[in-house]
């Protein structure tokens, strides 16, 4: 614990608020865009969804592809099966880092965040307070 190392973390005090869910948190469990430990895992969640989503997509622009402009002989229908198999997983990884790099990129602010429960209805606080 030398001082001469000098941190992003030692900006922000010991409790800090995650960007995307408003939950404050230890600092340790952020990293230096202050998104939290289960923030980032929802975001790889829903990027590897929209990443099949990509990927079945570039599998099947690339079986039309073969299909319509190769043509395979019955002899090696296997072999193409193989192919666009892994099209589709790799499409379906390349599409999640894009997906989950936008999501970086963008930095929603409060995206995950859960509207604290009034429970007096939608006019609730908007009474002058005096
Ligand atoms: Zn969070």
């Amino acid at each position: 614990m030398t001082r001469e190392r000098v941190s992003w973390r030692d900006r922000y005090p010991e409790e800090v608020t995650c960007v995307r869910c408003l939950e404050a948190y230890d600092q340790m469990h952020l990293d230096r865009m202050l998104w939290c430990d289960s923030c980032r895992r929802r975001a790889r969640e829903r990027a590897g969804w929209y990443g099949w989503v990509g990927g079945l997509a570039f599998g099947a622009t690339c079986a039309a592809y073969v299909w319509w402009v190769i043509r395979p002989t019955d002899l090696v229908v296997g072999g193409w099966v193989a192919t666009l198999l892994a099209a589709v997983w790799i499409g379906q990884k390349v599409a999640r880092e894009m997906v989950y790099g936008a999501m970086r990129f963008r930095n929603a602010r409060a995206v995950e965040a859960v509207p604290p429960a009034t429970g007096d209805g939608p006019t609730a606080g908007a009474e002058p307070s005096e």
